[in-house]
Formats: structure tokens, sequence, C-alpha cells
């Protein structure tokens, strides 16, 4: 580590940067190298109405009967990992603490893609590191058939998730452009294919 490495502030990414870098290494580029503007996809804004509707407009939640607390909108942030993410709300019942991520969609017919996996594991990481609280799954709630399924988030995860920030950033302050993903289908569904177009 250079002298330069150790004094300047560490660029913060987000939870959702490691999710698009999962999906496809080149998004995050365009947001902090280009500083480009994106417009949500329409799948995007549906996520944002949900979650607007479901945690953000929320703070504290109690359900009486179940003991069982509610924390909605947990902002977190680490400046030693270079990582922040609002986490959707945790889940108290007076013994353990649940971590909860709400989703759109019906929870059976879901796969989990790469890219989710790791947003999951970057919370997971920011619980361990800003909380000292030890994290090893996520609960995922589908908010169209309201189901659940139990996320196991490993160590190899969280590795990831450090490997990830460190490539972010020596992508941004080279200013180099990863390649297009080896899928041209995601191209179809994503915001920056005008800007893109896998040149
Ligand atoms: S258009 Fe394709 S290659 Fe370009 S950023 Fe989007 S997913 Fe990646």
């Amino acid at each position: 580590m250079t002298v330069w490495e150790c004094v300047r502030p560490r660029i913060i990414f987000t939870a959702e940067d490691i999710r698009q870098y999962g999906y496809c290494k080149r998004k995050p580029y365009f947001r902090h190298v280009l500083k480009a503007r994106l417009q949500p996809s329409i799948k995007m804004l549906r996520g944002e109405k949900i979650h607007q509707k479901t945690c953000r407009a929320k703070s504290i939640e109690k359900e009486e009967n179940r003991e069982v607390s509610r924390y909605y909108n947990i902002y977190l942030c680490s400046e030693a990992l270079g990582l922040a993410a609002i986490i959707d709300y945790f889940e108290y019942d007076g013994e353990k603490i649940t971590l909860v991520d709400v989703k759109s969609g019906a929870g059976a017919s879901k796969n989990i893609y790469e890219g989710y996996y790791l947003q999951m594991a970057a919370y997971a990481l920011l619980v361990e590191v800003c909380l000292d609280i030890p994290v090893k799954s996520v609960l995922i709630r589908y908010e169209d058939d309201k189901k659940e399924k139990l996320l196991q988030i490993d160590f190899k995860a969280k590795a990831t998730v450090i490997q990830i920030l460190k490539r972010l950033r020596e992508m941004v302050e080279n200013e180099t452009i990863p390649p297009p993903t080896s899928n041209p289908k995601k191209c179809t569904d994503c915001e920056a294919w005008k800007i893109c177009r896998r040149c």
C-alpha cells in the first residue's frame, strides 16, 4: 500500500453497485466514471414503488402478539470497506436479529441471480463490520405472493464482495471500461444500452 492510499478518502460504493457489477461488470463504469444519469428501467421503477410502500415510508413497527419489532431503512456505511447500503429492515424477536430484504415478484418462481446474491452478501458484510453482529443468512420476502426464502451467506460470498470493491476502485481510478457482458440477452433489459451498445 502506498502512502497516498493510506491518506486519501475511499470512494464509497453501494450494495446496489455490487448488484450491478454482478449483472455486468461494465454497468458501474457509466455511473462512477462517466457520471451518466441513467433512466431507471420499468422493472426498477416497479421495485422502487414497492419499496416505498413496504419499507421507505416506515420507521419502527411492533407486532405485540408475536413480540416482534421491525426497524426499517437502516443506513450503514463503512469507510474502511468503501461500502454503504440501506437495509430494508431488521426483525428482532427478543433473541435473534434477522436481516430482511423485500423483493417484488413471486418467491417460488424466482431464481437467485449472482448480482442479487452478492448484494445480500454486501449487506451481511456491512452489518458485521458496522454493528458487530455476525450474519450468516438473509431473509428474502417476496411481495407478490408473500413467500419467504432464507438465503445462506457464506464466507466466500463476503470475500467476493471485498474483491469486487477493490476492482471497482481500480476501475474508477484508472478510468478503464470493463468488457461487455458475455450474455448479450442481458443488454435488452439494460438502462445503459443507449450509451454502451457493447462497443
Ligand atoms: S448494455 Fe449490455 S454490455 Fe452494456 S452495460 Fe448494459 S448489460 Fe452491460
